[in-house]
């Protein structure tokens, strides 16, 4: 089987092969959101699983708790919840990304007492919304709080020489994806974004050595097997959360291929090592604050400007695709902001609005094939922005 449809298989479930084998022989699993030290949650034995909506059938169990202006993809996070969806889970480590995803822990845990839904583990990781000093030393604290709770209750003790080994192994996966994506530089199509989605979400859902050897496959059949179609647009997508690879299929069914991107799970998973020589906590507070960030960091708008902006250039990207959950405060401002940067220097800019697993996919298709073809006219004008 080619690898990447095995990658299409684990990544298109939210309990996939690799996980039930891990299970299997007595490892733990902590799903989280967001921002969390992924190396802490390794340090005291457990596999980090970055929570997805994958395989939601609805939002009618999610919509007791939440309303229908809280965005679509926590109510399918926790409708799935509710379901026994994440019942392969030991422990979820929820974060303050925003007050949707905050209000998740306080609804989870009241369904835990008065409903019995799994698992039993619940934890809040506080992280600030500023980077400075002070949100630096409130960071290290935080993480220290974290690795005491999950040793007392996974009964391993964190040490520093744990935390590094961890943070090796996650060095090591970002070097790996990093590798991927600057391939993708080329200006032949080297993979299909679609592909690369597929990638991460499959990476961020199995045990780290794992994903470290499947992606070293990944590398070598890239090398080995360029994406034999001509792609006319080269597309960067950003933006909040996304699931649906289908979104990725769609834009690259126009002529156009997406080489480079700012997602949850994407660019901003991988930006930045931590830095291997000094105090572990403080490594990982230095790395978490200041990588790519989302808009929940304040004030940071002009260095993920700066990201979008080297990313256009070494990427050689003809258009760029940004795309918000309804209901999304955060990313509607950072839309706006994105939509004033483009008309300031010109590049072209696609905003799209969706529900995740939504219906709309015909209107969105729609706008995309518009657009592609727009760009496409204009980069054959003169004084096309590059
Ligand atoms: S899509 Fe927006 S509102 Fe929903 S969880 Fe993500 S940041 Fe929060």
């Amino acid at each position: 089987m080619d690898i990447f449809q095995t990658i299409g298989e684990i990544s298109g479930k939210a309990y996939n092969s690799y996980l039930q084998a891990a299970k299997e022989n007595g490892a733990k699993i902590a799903g989280y959101f967001c921002q969390v030290p992924v190396e802490v949650i390794h340090a005291a034995g457990l596999i980090p699983y970055r929570m997805r909506a994958v395989g939601s059938s609805g939002t009618a169990k999610g919509d007791i708790y939440y309303s229908p202006l809280n965005c679509t993809f926590t109510r399918h996070c926790f409708d799935r919840a509710f379901r026994g969806g994440f019942d392969f889970l030991d422990a979820v480590i929820f974060m303050n990304g925003c007050d949707h995803t905050r209000r998740m822990y306080d609804n989870w845990r009241h369904a835990r007492k008065t409903q019995n839904i799994s698992p039993d583990f619940l934890y809040m990781f506080v992280t600030p919304h500023i980077v400075d000093e002070y949100s630096m030393d409130r960071y290290i604290e935080e993480i220290r709080k974290f690795s005491k709770c999950l040793s007392e209750r996974f009964g391993t003790n964190i040490t520093n020489d744990l935390l590094l080994n961890s943070i090796k192994l996650f060095n090591k996966q970002r070097r790996l994806i990093t590798k991927i994506y600057e391939k993708r530089k080329s200006m032949e199509a080297t993979v299909k974004g679609s592909d690369i989605l597929s990638m991460m979400f499959a990476v961020t859902a199995m045990p780290v050595d794992t994903a470290n050897d499947l992606l070293e496959k990944i590398d070598a059949s890239i090398s080995d097997n360029p994406v034999p179609e001509k792609a006319d647009i080269r597309v960067l997508i950003t933006g909040g959360c996304i699931e649906e690879i289908d979104i990725i299929r769609i834009i690259e069914g126009c002529h156009a291929v997406v080489v480079a991107d700012n997602l949850c799970v994407g660019a901003r998973y991988f930006d930045m090592e931590v830095d291997e020589s000094g105090d572990p906590a403080e490594s990982l507070a230095k790395r978490y604050l200041n990588k790519l960030s989302c808009p929940r960091i304040l004030n940071a708008f002009d260095a993920r400007m700066k990201h979008i902006y080297d990313t256009i250039r070494d990427y050689r990207i003809d258009a760029v695709i940004t795309q918000k959950l309804k209901f999304c405060d955060l990313w509607g401002v950072e839309n706006l902001m994105l939509k004033k940067e483009s008309q300031r220097t010109g590049f072209p800019l696609l905003a799209l609005e969706r529900e995740l697993y939504g219906e709309g996919i015909g209107q969105l298709k729609t706008r995309i094939q518009a657009f592609i073809e727009e760009v496409h006219n204009r980069k054959n004008c003169p004084g096309f922005f590059s």
